[in-house]
């Protein structure tokens, strides 16, 4: 049959397959009625209803029209006038809920902060853990203690010295990693490790020296590889803790609302992802991940994957700097409080840019750790010379700064040109407040935290809680973006309030510009016919309950492609998993 005829054969079996569809409406699996949905479209419409078929949603809009998509064996939810708002994402988390030193850290970090709260309760936590052993590595004696969480943030001074440690452990050698990038060591262990007041900074990271020139035992960043030498590994995790553990994690992130994880482990290898894909395959994982890997696992893959829209992995995440906590980020200016010192670049413009244009051959794009301006200036260049040598335009590439935490004035506009998305925490600034501007003086954090001003020049705000540096509950992070408060409502009025979103901005960059950022905004992000029907039941209305509340907010229902993957359990208190820390 000529090519043409079997064209318009093909055109009229069509038609008259499609014919009945348009006389009667789809048959649904589920209705919802009676709801207060914010659909996140484009123009933030609401519904009080919708029909999900096959797990998409087929319609939205009213309680009629929504039941109209009815048959007998439709199941009819009556939402009974709750909230209903798209699945969250998280764009930057670290899926890590395997590892040993963060598992008992689930639900909320906060609790364990509290024990790095001040000295005190700081010396109380080695003096517990050397009583019990928690927290001692196998090995010789004298044993090593490793602990996780330190924060002198908070302390008044807020500066370490390994004297703080050596009144409580004189004699075993203590190491004590930051919440976040850096670490710390007591005076036993500079001593088994020979670092002394000569000893040269290791590479990308710097040996912290007081006023007398002696070593104060805090590293920031990087730890001097002869100290790391002496620690007695804990034994590996097997697969199945490993696995075991990620399921168990996801479960908490769903219960809280999220349904996708963009997972932000630079280190993720092959091996990880193959993991990841077995679980899907054996039906143990439900939320959806969007897996930034590492530039190995990149390469070994040779292109992108997308597992039935549950995995994704298409981004590899890299650091260009550390932290502002530890004075390891890069800034083009010298930190306030540390003169002389403007923090290291992981790498160079024309790395970066290398291996942006290696990946972007093979399908894959970057999305690169930025803390710092002279940082995020270098990944601008990078991204801008890697667009420019492929001819790809960055609209469709989406390179993402993770953090794009204090970019200069004259730097944001190029994001919006070069179609770069700011991955960005809003507890991070809830939380750095208190150091922010000791580290860079008030001039500087106009750019900093910026999330208004990136909104007003047309760039894609992503928003992320960077777990296990932020506890990983969406609704912190709503909070934390319309109030810039902190949940005991300080300060008053705001830190720079004119960088708040309104609720709308916060909901969006927290749905569509999450989907946005992994290439998905056709499927995810948003409640509207066609797409995957991912969405979270909240008992009060988010735009209408006081701001100061929109923390405690806990899902009643969680919803991933039309199959409800929490629900709160019947007589569960309001808390339920996730009461704050006290
Ligand atoms: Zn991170």
């Amino acid at each position: 049959m000529p090519k043409i005829e079997r064209a318009r054969a093909g055109t009229i079996i069509a038609a008259l397959l499609l014919a009945p569809a348009a006389v009667v409406a789809q048959v649904a699996d589920t209705v919802y009625v009676n709801g207060n949905v914010y659909t996140v479209d484009e123009e933030f419409s609401q519904a009080s209803a919708f029909a999900v078929k096959d797990g998409k949603f087929i319609y939205v809009g009213d309680d009629a029209g929504a039941r109209s998509h009815a048959g007998p064996l439709t199941f009819v939810v009556d939402l009974e006038g709750r909230t209903v708002i798209p699945g969250l994402h998280d764009a930057h988390i670290h899926i890590r809920f395997g590892e040993r030193e963060l598992y008992p850290q689930i639900p909320d970090i906060r609790a364990t902060l509290g024990e790095w709260a001040s000295v005190e309760r700081m010396q109380e936590v080695v003096r517990r853990s050397l009583a019990t052993g928690a927290g001692m590595r196998p090995g010789p004696e004298p044993r090593w203690l490793v602990l996780r969480g330190w924060m002198s943030d908070v302390w008044d001074p807020p500066e370490w010295h390994r004297e703080l440690i050596d009144a409580v452990a004189p004699d075993n050698p203590v190491y004590i990693i930051r919440y976040t990038h850096g670490s710390a060591a007591n005076s036993k262990a500079l001593e088994l490790a020979g670092i002394t007041r000569d000893t040269p900074d290791p590479e990308g990271g710097h040996i912290k020296k007081d006023e007398n020139g002696e070593p104060t035992g805090e590293f920031v960043e990087r730890a001097p590889p002869e100290l790391l030498r002496l620690i007695p590994p804990l034994p590996p995790l097997s697969n199945y803790e490993l696995s075991r553990n990620l399921v168990e994690g996801t479960r908490l992130a769903l219960a809280s609302g999220l349904t996708t994880l963009h997972g932000a482990s630079g280190g993720t290898s092959y091996d990880d992802v193959m993991r990841e894909l077995k679980l899907y395959e054996v039906g143990l994982l439900r939320v959806r991940i969007n897996q930034m890997v590492s530039v190995d696992a990149a390469k070994q893959m040779g292109g992108p994957l997308n597992y039935e829209n549950k995995l994704f992995v298409q981004s590899v995440k890299t650091l260009l700097d550390g932290a502002l906590g530890s004075r390891g980020a890069h800034f083009l200016e010298e930190y306030e409080d540390y003169p002389g010192f403007h923090g290291e670049p992981r790498s160079s413009e024309d790395e970066t840019a290398q291996t942006a244009i290696d990946l972007l051959k093979i399908g894959f794009n970057m999305r690169i750790h930025t803390i710092g301006d002279a940082a995020n200036r270098i990944a601008l260049n990078a991204f801008e010379a890697a667009l420019k040598q492929t001819g790809m335009n960055g609209h469709d590439v989406r390179f993402a700064l993770e953090h794009a935490q204090v970019i200069t004035p004259e730097d944001i506009p190029r994001l919006a040109e070069l179609g770069v998305i700011a991955s960005m925490q809003p507890l991070h600034a809830t939380e750095d407040m208190h150091f922010a501007e000791a580290r860079l003086g008030r001039e500087r954090l106009k750019g900093a935290y910026a999330w208004k001003t990136l909104l007003e020049n047309d760039i894609v705000v992503a928003t992320g809680t960077d777990y296990s540096v932020s506890p990983y509950n969406p609704f912190y992070t709503l909070h934390a973006a319309v109030t810039r408060q902190d949940r005991n409502n300080n300060p008053p009025g705001g830190w720079y309030p004119e960088e708040a979103l309104t609720r709308e901005e916060a909901l969006y960059a927290a749905t569509m510009a999450g989907a946005y950022a992994m290439r998905a905004e056709d499927v995810l992000g948003s409640i509207e016919p066609g797409k995957l029907a991912d969405f979270v039941v909240i008992p009060v209305d988010y735009m209408s309950i006081p701001a100061e509340d929109i923390w405690k907010i806990t899902p009643d229902m969680t919803v991933i492609g039309g199959e409800v993957v929490y629900s709160r359990p019947v007589g569960a208190d309001q808390g339920g998993l996730f009461k704050a820390a006290p």
